[in-house]
């Protein structure tokens, strides 16, 4: 029976896992639940190993295959945690706990997972070891480096990796990939103008920080028009405007706080030299001081070449040919799977979740219709990865 029809089965058995996920949402690496169901299942498959507390609140399970011919291992990646987001929508598994929800599907991307662990640990039919990593803190938090840090690849011998995410607008049934930058850089920058308050009648005897801070931001809006290869991506972006308190006082400080976003480790480089030299020497042409702090960052998610092929190639052996796009058009979101990328070669890839609300909106839900493929995708992976030998 192909894959997709012997997962078909128990689709709404992953039904079920998922609407108990999306009623729980948790955040960051607060996923205590998410985690415990997750290991519970794992070990009700019959896992060879469920290890949990791994870069803090990660699982990881291992199946072995029927085939003793190899110790290789792949690692395949689901995000498990939520978003602080009120849901709107009234779903009979809507959201219990307020103002927290699922609304970047990472209940899917478990429920997936889980539905490749369970058909996996029931065949077999591979040689080697699938790991499957459920990690924390994707949003924000930094979660896919602490499981790296964690010694998550040495700890489980894995040699290659695989992450993979929803994208609302892509048909169900259809993935799509990249080699190279899939996803973008991430830089958080927070800039502090200081100049010298005072009476907003005696600008003489002050240095106004918002004037300085407004030419700054009209400055930065350079980088990307003027210094980067108009055929190369960037993006900067300020996002907050934090000055004063009164109409008639010049205040001491400006503060601002925005993101940088690149395709290339090169650029994400210039783009924050860049702004840090703006930031100096157009306050010092004031009279202020101007500091740029950067922090919260993610690196470049870079395919590997041959992993991205090979990818694709389990793809479409799924779904055919034509429903996967080997050539996507990057995205400038971030992903924290670029830690695990850093370590071991691998690939991202997207996969459709029909016509849905947009990623991290009120009323997005991720789609049980794209669960089969997902599982099956992992599935097929790694029988395809680790072939049980002749
Ligand atoms: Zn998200
Ligand atoms: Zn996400």
């Amino acid at each position: 029976m192909p894959v997709l029809e012997r997962i078909r089965d128990f689709a709404e058995t992953m039904q079920a896992w998922r609407h108990d996920l999306h009623a729980h949402p948790e955040l960051l690496y607060d996923v205590e639940r998410t985690a415990g169901f997750v290991a519970e299942k794992l070990r009700s498959f019959g896992c060879d190993a469920v290890v949990t507390g791994i870069g803090r609140t990660g699982v990881v399970g291992v199946i072995r295959g029927k085939g003793r011919a190899s110790n290789r291992a792949i690692g395949l990646r689901a995000d498990v945690d939520a978003l602080p987001i009120q849901e709107v929508r009234d779903l009979p598994y809507r959201s219990t706990v307020p103002g927290m929800m699922h609304a970047c599907g990472h209940d899917g991307h478990t429920t997936m997972l889980l539905g490749a662990a369970k058909y996996l640990a029931e065949t077999r039919d591979f040689d080697g070891a699938a790991v499957l990593i459920f990690q924390p803190a994707e949003e924000g938090g930094g979660g896919g480096e602490a499981m790296v840090e964690d010694g998550l690849m040495e700890r489980f011998g894995i040699e290659s990796v695989y992450g993979m995410h929803n994208i609302p607008g892509m048909a169900v049934g259809t993935f799509a990939v990249r080699p190279g930058p899939i996803m973008a850089s991430t830089d958080r920058f927070t800039i502090t103008v200081e100049g010298r308050g005072g009476h907003a009648a005696l600008p003489q005897n002050a240095v106004d920080s918002v004037l300085v801070a407004s030419h700054v931001i009209i400055a930065l809006q350079s980088i990307v028009s003027r210094n980067i290869d108009p055929v190369q991506s960037a993006v900067v972006s300020v996002c907050t405007l934090e000055a004063g308190d009164a109409f008639n006082v010049l205040p001491q400080t400006v503060t601002l706080r925005g993101t940088v976003r690149t395709l290339s480790s090169a650029l994400r480089t210039q783009v924050r030299a860049r702004i840090e030299t703006l930031v100096a020497e157009i306050a010092a042409g004031f009279g202020a001081t101007g500091v740029t702090e950067f922090g919260g960052s993610y690196p470049v998610t870079e395919n590997h070449p041959a992993e991205t092929v090979f990818m694709a190639d389990v793809a479409a052996a799924v779904v055919g040919e034509e429903n996967v796009d080997r050539a996507v058009a990057p995205m400038m979101t971030a992903e924290d799977f670029s830690y695990m990328l850093e370590r071991r070669p691998g690939a991202y890839m997207f996969i459709g979740n029909g016509d849905s609300a947009s990623l991290h909106h009120p009323h997005y839900d991720f789609n049980d219709a794209a669960a089969p493929y997902g599982a099956s995708l992992w599935a097929r992976l790694i029988e395809t990865g680790l072939p049980l030998q002749a």
